[in-house]
């Protein structure tokens, strides 16, 4: 690409001219971004070890100022990267170096909260926490609580899927979008869903969420509300060992409970948390349950008696009911902090994310603890056990030679243990840039390109946050990869060449 000099000194491509031109008197000067400095600050989302600076940063402050963009950057074949809060674990909202990174963080209104239809309607940039704290004076509340709830967006939240401890029994993003206004990576505003249940045609909301901002911006979601619940009792339970968890797990689920959360932490992550927020965990704990009952209080109780014993026969040695919302939130503290907790104990440390059958719990976990003493890599777990949803955070010294690699080591063929166990590399972080190498490992290339069909659908010339997700592009114009001739499904006449 040939550059031209800004009147800020920054070097930019024509194109990222012609944009940054077509955008100056529709969204306010504050909101765009062109100074070195200023850039550098998105440079990544909440995987840090990847950076790169973005050519221009926009800020829109609607969704006709959002779509002016995104028409400007297919006009000019320039690729954009949506960003809500910039929380992700993936690098899905890593910038493109010679795109432009679109932030709805400007975009925080909540338009409607419809009690009787039970939904509210929310801009994308609007905190996921706010949505209940507007929703709960009318007996509402939003159930996808990811542990970043205080600062993630809906926006990223459905572009990634997200889950939460909440998601066991209200289940993921995708269980409480209703619709969507979405704006193509040709600018072009379409509504997805709506407020009826279910649309006809294609269930293209469906395809949209959890996308990862690879077929466009979702500018608007309606979003479904739960009853807030007549009771809630949560319970800190305390075990030896996380097989022994596992199987309480298991069997409260074999019981036909389902629990609004269970979420495990083994030792290394208690100690971690205790050193962080002191969250007074059972001591000589080799692993804690948290499990949380919702629901009517003649249920709650009975549901606590059969809880109560299955996590007794299953070895537990401690069992503390909280008594009031302080010791709740408490209890819930130790949790929700344990991420960034681990660098009390570590000074770097990888958030993996896979899932895998819960009935496999014992077994996989017995094989981390192999690989983290064949490797000597300390890897500490902190997951939503009632999902299978594994979070092993795999800790290194950064200032020492070989440590990370080692570390990425051991990450990936946790992955690969989930594979083989017919779970997912990914059960809520997304894909993003991190795991997109990991993709050949689940699907084979006719997999990879039918998904790529889906994609150059929505959009053909493949600017809309390209990079993530999929490990080679190879389709709709992206970087040249392995295949140069037609697609196998182009050529059997089964699908549209775009
Ligand atoms: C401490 C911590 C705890 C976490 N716990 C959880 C957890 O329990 N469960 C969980 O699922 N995740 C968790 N996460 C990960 C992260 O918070 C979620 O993935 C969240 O949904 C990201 O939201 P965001 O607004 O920060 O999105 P961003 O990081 O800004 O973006 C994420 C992706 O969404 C795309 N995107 C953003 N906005 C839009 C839009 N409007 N339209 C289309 N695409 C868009 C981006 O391009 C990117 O691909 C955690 C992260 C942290 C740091």
């Amino acid at each position: 690409m040939t550059t031209t000099q800004e009147p800020t000194g920054v070097e930019v491509s024509p194109e990222i001219a012609a944009v940054t031109d077509a955008v100056r008197g529709v969204i306010p000067a504050a909101g765009i971004i062109t100074d070195r400095t200023r850039l550098r600050t998105y440079e990544c989302d909440g995987l840090a070890h990847y950076r790169v600076t973005p050519a221009l940063v926009v800020i829109p402050e609607d969704a006709a100022q959002l779509a002016t963009v995104i028409r400007a950057c297919a006009a000019h074949g320039v690729p954009y990267v949506a960003r809500g809060s910039g929380t992700g674990l993936s690098g899905g909202a890593l910038p493109h170096a010679e795109g432009v990174l679109v932030v709805t963080s400007r975009m925080r209104a909540i338009t409607e909260i419809r009690r009787a239809d039970q939904r509210a309607v929310v801009e994308p940039g609007v905190i996921n926490l706010d949505v209940t704290k507007a929703a709960t004076p009318e007996g509402y509340y939003y159930a996808p609580d990811p542990s970043s709830q205080q600062i993630c967006s809906i926006g990223g939240n459905v572009a990634e899927n997200s889950g939460g401890a909440h998601c066991l029994k209200y289940g993921f993003t995708t269980n409480h979008v209703l619709g969507a206004d979405f704006v193509t990576a040709e600018g072009d505003t379409v509504p997805l869903g709506g407020l009826a249940p279910d649309s006809p045609g294609y269930d293209l909301l469906g395809a949209v969420v959890g996308s990862e901002g690879t077929l466009g911006i979702v500018t608007s979601t309606t979003v479904r509300l739960v009853r807030l619940p007549e009771e809630v009792r949560t319970i800190l339970v305390g075990f030896e060992t996380t097989d022994q968890a596992g199987a309480a797990t298991s069997a409260i689920i074999a019981a036909g409970i389902v629990p609004a959360a269970i979420e495990m932490m083994d030792a290394l992550a208690i100690e971690a948390a205790e050193a962080a927020v002191q969250c007074n965990y059972p001591d000589g704990a080799g692993a804690v349950l948290v499990i949380e009952l919702d629901g009517a209080s003649v249920e709650v109780e009975q549901e606590y008696v059969e809880v109560e014993r299955l996590c007794r026969e299953n070895g537990s040695f401690e069992q503390r009911l909280a008594v009031d919302p302080a010791e709740r939130a408490l209890i819930w503290r130790g949790r929700k902090s344990a991420f960034a907790a681990v660098g009390r104990i570590s000074p770097d440390y990888i958030v993996q994310d896979g899932v895998i059958p819960r009935t496999a719990l014992p077994e996989v976990l017995h094989r981390i603890a192999e690989l983290s003493e064949e490797s000597g890599v300390r890897v500490a777990n902190v997951f939503h056990a009632g999902d299978g949803n594994l979070h092993p955070l795999v800790l290194f010294d950064d200032a020492k030679e070989g440590a990370a690699e080692a570390a990425e080591k051991v990450s990936g063929a946790i992955l690969d243990l989930c594979i083989e166990h017919r779970g997912s590399i990914t059960g809520e972080h997304g894909v993003g840039m991190d795991k997109s190498k990991y993709m050949p490992r689940m699907y084979n290339d006719e997999d990879l390109d039918t998904m790529q069909l889906v994609r150059c659908a929505f959009d053909p010339q493949s600017i809309s946050n390209p990079g993530k997700v999929f490990p080679t592009p190879r389709l709709c114009g992206e970087v040249p990869g392995k295949r140069k001739e037609a697609h196998p499904l182009v050529q059997a006449g089964l699908a549209d060449a775009f």
